[in-house]
C-alpha cells in the first residue's frame, strides 16, 4: 500500500509540475508581444513627431513665399509714391505700403514661432528615436531570453514526461483512470490527511477514517472525493521553542517521545 501511495503522490507532483511548466511556456509569447507593443508605440511616437516637423517646414516655406510677396508689394507701392500728383493719392499709397509691411512683419513673427516649435520638436524627435532604439534592443533581448527559456522548459518537460510514463506504468490502470478523472475535475487527485483533515478541501475526516488512514490505507475524502492518504513522515514534530541549530546537537537528553499525531 505504501509503495502505491508513494507512486500516486509522485505522479501528482509530476503532473502539477508539468502543468506549471506548460503554463509558463504558454505565457512566453505574451512577453514578446508586450515588448513589441512598446516598440511599436515608440515608433508611432517618433513618426508623429517627424510629420509634425515636416508640417512646420512646409508652413515656413509657404510663409516665406507670402512674406516675399508682401515685401515686393510694399517696394512697388513705394516706387509709385515718387510719381503721385495729389496728397490724397499719396496717403492712399502710403496706406498700402504700411499694410503690406505690417502683413510681412506679422508673417515673419509666425515664421519665428514655427521655428521655435520645430526646435522643441527636434528635441522630442531625438528622445523618441532613442526610445525606439532602446525598445528595439529590448525586443531582441526578450526574444533571446524567451527562446532560451523555451529550450529550458522543453528539456524539463521531456524529463518529466519520462518520469510520468514510469510512474503511470507502476499504477493499476483502474486506479489510474480514477486518479485522472479526479485530477481533471479537481486539479489535484490525491490529498494528504493531516490533523484529521483532508488537506485538499480542509474538511475533517471521521475518526474511523482517520484510523484507517493511519494504518496506511488509501481512502477517498467524503467531501472532495480526492484520494486520501496519511504520510507518517509528515507528522508534525513535537513543538519546540525555536531551537538554536548550534545547540541542537549539544548533548541534550533526548525528548520524551510524544504519541504520534497528538
Ligand atoms: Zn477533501
Amino acid at each position: 500500500m505504501q509503495a502505491l501511495i508513494e507512486n500516486l503522490v509522485k505522479l501528482q507532483a509530476i503532473e502539477l509540475n508539468r502543468a506549471r511548466l506548460n503554463q509558463e511556456l504558454r505565457a512566453l509569447p505574451a512577453e514578446i508581444a508586450q515588448a513589441e507593443a512598446a516598440l511599436a508605440a515608440a515608433e508611432r511616437q517618433s513618426a508623429d513627431v517627424s510629420s509634425a516637423i515636416e508640417r512646420e517646414d512646409s508652413l515656413r516655406t509657404r510663409l516665406e513665399r507670402e512674406i516675399a510677396a508682401h515685401r515686393k508689394k510694399a517696394a512697388h507701392f513705394r516706387e509709385q509714391l515718387d510719381s503721385v500728383k495729389t496728397t490724397e493719392q499719396a496717403a492712399a499709397i502710403e496706406h498700402e505700403v504700411q499694410f503690406a509691411a505690417a502683413e510681412a512683419e506679422r508673417l515673419e513673427n509666425e515664421e519665428y514661432a514655427s521655428l521655435e516649435r520645430s526646435e522643441a520638436l527636434e528635441a522630442q524627435l531625438a528622445h523618441a528615436r532613442a526610445q525606439v532604439e532602446r525598445f528595439a534592443a529590448e525586443v531582441d533581448a526578450v526574444r533571446a531570453s524567451v527562446a532560451a527559456r523555451k529550450r529550458e522548459l522543453a528539456g524539463k518537460l521531456a524529463a518529466l514526461d519520462a518520469d510520468r510514463e514510469a510512474a503511470r506504468a507502476a499504477i493499476d490502470p483502474e486506479l489510474l483512470a480514477r486518479f485522472d478523472r479526479i485530477a481533471k475535475a479537481r486539479g489535484a487527485a490525491i490529498a494528504r490527511a493531516e490533523n484529521q483533515q483532508c488537506t485538499g478541501c480542509r474538511m475533517g475526516v471521521r475518526p474511523q477514517t482517520w484510523n484507517q488512514l493511519r494504518n496506511g490505507e488509501l481512502l477517498t475524502c467524503d467531501s472532495c472525493s480526492r484520494l486520501l492518504y496519511w504520510d507518517p513522515a509528515m507528522t508534525p514534530p513535537a513543538p519546540q521553542l525555536a531551537p538554536d541549530p548550534a545547540k541542537a546537537s549539544a548533548g541534550r537528553a533526548p525528548r520524551k517521545p510524544r504519541p504520534a499525531g497528538a
